[in-house]
């Protein structure tokens, strides 16, 4: 996770630095620092805490200096303080590196350079980097034959030799003393994009902090790195062989990333959720001609018609989408289906027959683990598609094909708009197998005229917001929940827990339904909230069982009912409704309210709810 953001070209680079880790700080916001070049020596500013911190302790640095590099971190190796935060500098205080990622190798290494003589500082891994550089850029690598060759730096030698000794992942920007008009730039498993603006570059970890200045850019690949001085940008391998990349056009921009009045980014991705479904079923679900066109998926759509097997793997609330789509792909089209995280899958040898085919769900399109189960699905021969939201991001170009899911970005940790939409694609591509293999045209046809309409009936739980917020203040003092739900709104269970977990820091366990009674029952007493989703369906009659199990034993229900429903009022303590709609199409609607409720217990208890605790956006490393 973490952001990096480089910049040089005419203007004061320290302004733009602090102004690009803002836009980056949902990645990673534990410490924060920057360092600029200029007459001819590197100077660092860092410190603990928010972007914020260093913004006060900044003041007038590097006035006038118009090159250099800024991080906002997220830690892995080594507590979250001053002296851990990013850049940091080689030994010789000629390098200063900015890093994204983990250096597996980090610890051999780092015996290695302490036997040369060289000085550690940090408990962090990426001062590995800093000072391999460092040791090349002033030693050479002890064969003075070696790499240096005519037309390449010493610095970009330096950086090249240093890389291709270092196992794990990195996006990196770096620094030389002794170039003052030159930044490096190089990327490994993690994302790593050059803005290109007119006599201005700005290397960063996405667009988000570049759109401001430029909508150009080129997309590095792994094992890349990227040269940039004021004449202009070159790219080659960590082999130092030459590599040519495309301009090509950032898509989304500024007013997408800004507050647009609402308090939170969370609070307005949540209400975004009408327009942004709309915008990723347009053009795919139509309704007047009785089709789904997922024109992404190409070709592919009949490996994924004859496929014996499907494996959907993701982390997270995409694991939970991931479950809901796996529901469906057995119910619509009876294809057997397994959701897999990706953090096991990946470690687990797993067993890919021929014809199986595997989707990878993410919003960000980097979720280190997702990537790698990604490649090791490919390798052992699967057709590998991909869910993700970023344009160009590396889950995206490294599958076969894939569905965009154009929800513009997400900037609150809590995924929420990201959610509904990944559900919506799993749902559009489960109807039309479901049509190609088992259902009727009828039934195909039914779905999706039902489903053009959720956007707007989301509105309807939407404006429930306020009575939302009262449901979750008069249960603040309450620190253990239960979300519980059956069949397609199990999976929506764990999302709204893990929603009231990741930003309210409240425990709280999903659950199907019946499974309470094998155990956590135990739990219910003192008015413990359980929250319900039991909405009109083939499980209703049995989830109402489950909720009287609750009230018998002093617990209390928030119920998330279907509209109309008299008979539930006398069961929920609180009630939520949400329009009628179709079983299998419900999570789309049910997992709203709970998004709401984890929004306002948040809020009320008094935390951030766009940074919560430990937490940072998109997950880069292992
Ligand atoms: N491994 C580095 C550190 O702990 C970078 C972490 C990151 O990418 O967030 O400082």
């Amino acid at each position: 996770m973490c952001g990096i953001v480089a910049y040089l070209g005419a203007k004061e680079a320290q302004p733009i630095l602090v102004e690009g880790l803002k836009r980056l700080e949902y990645r990673g916001y534990d410490s924060a620092g920057v360092a600029l070049l200029g007459s001819g020596a590197i100077r660092v500013k860092k410190t603990s805490g928010r972007i914020s911190a260093l913004e006060s302790i900044l003041g007038n640095f590097g006035q006038g200096e118009t090159l250099g590099i800024g991080h906002t971190r997220w830690a892995t190796h080594g507590e979250p303080n001053t002296i851990n935060a990013h850049p940091h500098m080689d030994y010789s205080g000629k390098i200063a590196v900015v890093h994204n990622g983990i250096i597996e190798n980090y610890e051999t290494l780092r015996t290695w350079l302490r036997s040369e003589g060289v000085e550690f500082v940090s408990d962090t891994d990426t001062e590995v980097v800093s000072n391999l550089i460092g040791y090349f850029y002033n030693k050479g690598d002890g064969d003075e034959k070696s790499g240096i060759t005519g037309g390449q730096s010493r610095f970009e030698w330096a950086v090249q030799r240093a890389l291709r000794e270092i196992y794990g992942t990195y996006g990196l920007a770096i620094l030389c003393s002794d170039n003052p008009n030159m930044l490096i730039g190089a990327k490994k498993g993690s994302p790593l994009i050059l803005g290109v603006g007119a006599g201005e570059y700005i290397l960063a970890s996405d667009a988000s902090a570049i759109v401001e200045h430029t909508t150009q850019a080129i997309y590095m690949s792994d094992n890349e790195m990227v040269v940039v001085t004021p004449k202009g940008f070159y790219t080659k391998t960590i082999n130092n062989v030459a590599v040519t990349k495309d301009l090509k056009e950032i898509e989304f921009s500024l007013d997408q990333i800004e507050l647009d009045g609402f308090e939170h980014h969370m609070l307005k991705e949540i209400f975004e959720q009408p327009k942004s479904l709309a915008t990723c079923m347009g053009g795919r679900l139509d309704p007047i001609n009785k089709r789904i066109v997922l024109g992404g998926i190409g070709n592919h759509f009949r490996d994924l018609t004859r496929t014996k097997r499907l494996i959907l793997t993701a982390c997270g609330t995409a694991w939970h989408a991931g479950l809901v789509g796996e529901f469906l792909f057995e119910q619509l089209a009876r294809i057997p289906t397994e959701t897999e995280y990706a953090s096991e899958f990946r470690y687990r040898n797993p067993i890919i027959e021929d014809g199986t085919v595997v989707v990878a769900i993410s919003q960000s399109g980097e979720t280190a683990d997702t990537l790698a189960a990604v490649e090791q699905a490919k390798e052992r021969g699967a057709t590998v598609l991909g869910i993700v939201n970023v344009v160009g991001s590396s889950i995206a170009r490294n599958t076969d094909a894939g569905v965009y899911l154009h929800v513009g970005p997400e900037i609150g940790v809590a995924s929420t708009k990201a959610f509904t939409a990944q559900v919506a694609v799993l749902t559009m591509l489960a109807i039309e197998l479901g049509r190609r293999r088992h259902i009727s045209s009828e039934d195909a046809n039914y779905l999706i005229k039902e489903m053009a309409l959720i956007p707007d009936k989301i509105k309807k739980v939407l404006e429930q917001s306020a009575h939302i917020k009262e449901i979750a203040a008069a249960n603040l003092n309450k620190n253990n929940w239960l979300f519980l739900g059956r069949g397609l709104n199990y999976p929506v269970a764990l999302e709204g827990a893990l929603k009231l977990k990741e930003i309210s820091y409240i425990h709280a366990e999903g659950l199907p339904a019946a499974e309470m009674k094998h155990g956590p029952i135990a739990l219910i007493a003192d008015e413990m909230p359980a929250v319900f989703i039991a909405t009109a369906g083939s499980q209703y009659d049995k989830i109402m069982g489950n909720i009287e199990e609750v009230r018998a034993r002093g617990g209390r229900t928030i119920i998330v009912g279907t509209e109309g429903d008299e008979n539930i009022k006398n069961h929920a303590d609180y009630l939520i409704t949400v329009p009628d709609v179709p079983e299998l199409l419900q999570p789309l609607l049910t997992v709203v309210p709970l998004q709401l409720l984890a929004y306002h217990a948040a809020v009320l208890r008094g935390h951030d709810v766009d940074k919560p605790r430990n937490l940072a956006k998109s997950v880069t490393v292992e």
